[in-house]
């Protein structure tokens, strides 16, 4: 069940038929990390018998890899995690987005902002408030104008500013997390109004994945627990846009030695899949990791066969 507290009416119904996805920014090839929740999502949508649907997020063009979304699709074929629709990429996406933000627009709560990190960061310690280093800044309100307004097509179309959306003053987002149980997230004192379009021209994730996962009519997002400081915001658009909430559920995430996030920046090594024993050895790494046991171990079995006895043993 999905708890949600804020001031926007409850949004409409699922639509029937599990349909999940695995959503990678191609920023790189996949790594152990990126493995477990590609597998996880897949054996979550096959045990429902879903689909099960792969979403490029090239959105932040300076940040992806030129090659990279072949070679995640050349990948996840190589460990048999087949996909059922087209695969679609945010890159060719602008249009749905754009109607977003106008339609945020009209409910007069996105404003520009031109502060830069570092006025946020002098801002905030003249309040005196401390933002830990591993943590994003509280966006402390400075450009949010009062009365709020409407702007002009033309005024939206200025990529020189960022566009921040306003929260309620009131803004606690509860969900039930399939996998951590009840998690609940205070927007404005743990993230502020937030950039729906960088100053770069650029659309934010936290837009792009709501349109795309109401678009596409995801009914469960099976991803990384890195993710999940994002989901409060993403709650929050899709009661502000109408759109439905999916069921959400967090997956461990993969440490380095140094208990650190797998990642590109952590020079994670990419999953080694030329040939089939490779690849069904970072499977049953990737399986470990999320705690399926008694998994078929010989060396003679297919792919096929062990994703299927994987997706017995999944608890769905
Ligand atoms: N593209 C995001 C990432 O690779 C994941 C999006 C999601 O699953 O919601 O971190
Ligand atoms: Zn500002």
């Amino acid at each position: 069940m999905i708890l949600a507290v804020s001031k926007f009416k409850n949004p409409p119904s699922q639509p029937v038929g599990y349909r999940g996805r695995f959503a990678p920014s191609p920023t790189g090839p996949l790594h152990a990390g990126s493995l477990v929740a590609a597998l996880g999502s897949w054996l979550d949508a096959r045990k429902n018998g879903g689909k099960w649907l792969l979403r490029i997020e090239d959105l932040d063009t300076p940040r992806s890899i030129p090659g990279a979304d072949q070679q995640i699709q050349a990948q996840l074929l190589a460990c048999g995690l087949s996909w059922d629709e087209d695969v679609t990429w945010q890159s060719q996406r602008q249009a749905g987005y754009e109607k977003a933000l106008e339609q945020l627009n009209l409910f007069k709560l996105i404003y520009p902002c031109t502060c830069s990190r570092q006025t946020i960061a002098q801002t905030l310690s003249q309040m005196g408030i401390q933002t830990p280093r591993n943590q994003e800044m509280v966006y402390p309100g400075t450009c949010r104008p009062d009365p709020s307004s409407v702007y002009s097509l033309e005024d939206l179309k200025n990529t020189q500013v960022a566009w921040r959306l306003a929260l309620p003053s009131q803004c606690t987002i509860q969900f039930e997390d399939a996998l951590l149980g009840i998690q609940g997230q205070q927007l404005n004192t743990q993230v502020g109004d937030f950039v729906i379009r960088r100053n770069d021209g650029l659309f934010t994730y936290q837009l792009a994945v709501v349109v795309d996962d109401a678009l596409q009519g995801i009914t469960h997002v099976v991803r990384g627990e890195d993710l999940l400081s994002n989901t409060g915001r993403q709650i929050h658009l899709q009661h502000i846009l109408g759109l439905p909430t999916p069921q959400y559920c967090h997956l461990p995430l993969v440490l380095d030695a140094h208990g650190e996030k797998l990642s590109k920046q952590t020079l994670a090594t990419q999953i080694q899949t030329q040939n089939a024993q490779q690849a069904l050895a970072e499977l049953r790494k990737a399986a470990k990791h999320l705690g399926l046991r008694e998994l078929p171990d010989g060396e003679n079995i297919t792919i096929a066969e062990w994703l299927l006895a994987a997706t017995h043993a999944w608890k769905a």
